[in-house]
Order: C-alpha cells, then structure tokens, then sequence
C-alpha cells in the first residue's frame, strides 16, 4: 500500500489508474478508524482500486470544537487499511492542505444551511472546501460516504452536481454497535455513564420508526416522542406510574426533527421518502444520529 502525502504525487497516482481505463474508488476520513470507515472501504471494493484518505481538517472545525483533542492514529490506520485491501492512502499534513496565504473557499450548498450548518456555522464550508480538495488531487470515479454524516452526504452529492465534477457520490449505510449507538470516532470521549445514556439517540430513533411502521405520519407527533425520549422522559401508555428521571436524558438536544430525505426540507406529514435526524451532547461530547424513514 502507497503512502503519499503531497497532492501532485496523489494525482499521479490516480491519473495514471485512470488512464489505464481502470475505476478508483476514493473513501475520505479524519482517521481513529473504526468499522464504519471500514465498511467504506469494503464497499469502495467494488471498484477496481480503492483509495483513502486520512486528514484532520482543521477548516471544519469551529473555534469551540474539539480539533485538538481529536483522535490520532496514523499508524494503526494505515494497518487496517492496509488490510482491507487499500493500494494507496493521502495523508497530508495540516501545511500541505492549507499552505501560507490560503484564502480560496467553496461556499457551502443550500442544503447544508440548516441543521448542522446552523449549528456549527462555517463546518459545511470546510467540508466541502476540503472534499473539493481531496477530489483534485485524487481525481477518483467513485466516492463514499456514511450515511451515519446524512446531510453532509447531502451536501457533497450537491457540491458535486453544482460544480460538475463528475464524480459519483455513493452513500452507505450506518454501522452500529450491537447495542444500537452509531459507530463514531467520538464515542471514545465518553464516560461509562455517558456511554450508557448515548444510547437515548438510537432508541429515540428507533422508537420512532417503529411508530411509522405503525401507521403514523404525523411528524409534529413523531418529533415529540423523540424529544420525550432524549430527555429522559419516555411517553408510555403507564408513563403516570413511572417516576421521570430528568437526569436519564441527554445534557442537551440540538435538533430532533423529521425531514424530507431528499432535500431535507421540512414537512407536516410524511408522505415521501423522510429522515429523522438528532444532534445532541452526551457531557462535552457533541452525537449525531439518523435514521430513514420509507415503506418497506
Ligand atoms: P470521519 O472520519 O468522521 O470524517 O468519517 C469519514 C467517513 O466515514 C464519513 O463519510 C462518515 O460519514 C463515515 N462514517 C463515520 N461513522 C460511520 C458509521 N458509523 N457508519 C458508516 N459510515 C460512517
């Protein structure tokens, strides 16, 4: 497996694949790889050569947010990608991506104006901006994303259409714990306890869905049961007789809303293919988690 760290080299690379009539499927991440990522690149396999990235941008990060701390581990990364059957992995430095003087930013789609772009102002801008970036120097066939980051899917398979790259954008689905919690870098920064309570955002979701399958399409109703769950206060046919434990609940919602799966728009009642979407704090750490909502 090739390690390369500048660019030119990484477009060298690609190119030469491409010349050669071959596809290349590209799968982007920030590292502390788990079975998510994984997941990527096994899907990516499908192509006929596989490419990663690892990079910590630190443009999509807000002044609050956890760019410091984030999890490093280059080296046990490049072994599992190695073994999942990746022949070449970018892994640029901070220098190279953003060399003295860098000023240009591709502004971020209107799908990424709410929720978490309301919510950390200025991250789609980086994101997008950095996968702009990533595709110049790996200048692949295919990309992969998790469906696990829905709206900024979204958002990439927008900036992509907007600005005519070419590339085909491939979503994939979220791999969880066996317990439910979606697969996340992040998880590690929590507490047995916060751990335990991370939990309320799969079952909300889940609880949700079950509803759906159930005959409802009221989101007004949906959303309140979400909200009721992650804040520690389930609704239940014998809810009277149960003590609410406030302190069972998240520290904080963001947003727990049902959307539009396509565009993410809002809607009264779920009459197309939808997206229940949640964004909270479990202590300091920031969670995020979905779920689709269609007919089986
Ligand atoms: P990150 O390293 O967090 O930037 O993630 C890199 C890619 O992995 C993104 O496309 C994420 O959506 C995807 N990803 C992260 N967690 C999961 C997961 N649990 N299941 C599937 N994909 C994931």
């Amino acid at each position: 497996m090739e390690v390369i760290d500048s660019p030119e080299l990484a477009r060298k690379y690609v190119t030469s694949l491409r010349s050669q009539g071959r596809t290349v499927g590209f799968v982007p991440t920030m590292g502390a790889l788990h079975d998510g990522h994984l997941s990527l690149v096994e899907a990516a396999r499908s192509c006929d050569f596989t490419v990663a990235s690892i990079f910590v941008n630190p443009t999509q990060f807000g002044p609050n947010e956890d760019l410091e701390t984030y999890p490093r581990t280059l080296q046990s990364d490049l072994e599992s990608l190695e073994q999942c059957g990746v022949s070449a992995v970018f892994a640029p430095t901070a220098e190279t991506m953003y060399p003295k003087g860098f000023s240009t930013y591709v502004s971020a789609p209107k799908i990424g104006d709410t929720l978490e772009g309301v919510c950390r102002p200025g991250h789609f801008r980086g994101v997008v901006t950095v996968v702009l970036k990533l595709f110049q120097a790996l200048p692949v066939t295919h990309a992969y994303f998790g469906k696990k980051d829905y709206q900024q899917w979204r958002v990439i398979e927008a900036m992509t259409r907007d600005l005519s790259l070419g590339t085909e954008i491939i979503g994939c689905e979220t791999v969880r714990e066996s317990d439910g919690l979606a697969m996340s870098s992040r998880n590690q920064y929590l507490s047995q306890e916060e751990r335990q309570r991370a939990l309320l955002l799969s079952q909300s979701l889940a609880e949700v869905e079950k509803a759906y399958h159930a005959g409802e399409r009221c989101v007004e109703s949906l959303q309140h049961q979400m909200h009721s769950i992650l804040t520690g206060q389930p609704v239940s046919a014998d809810s009277h007789t149960e003590t609410p434990l406030p302190s069972m609940g998240l520290d904080s919602v963001d947003y727990a809303t049902i959307v539009a799966a396509q565009d993410l728009t809002p809607m009264e009642s779920i009459d197309r293919p939808a997206v229940a979407l949640i964004a909270g704090n479990v202590g300091t750490t920031r969670l995020i988690d979905n779920r689709e909502l269609r007919p089986l």
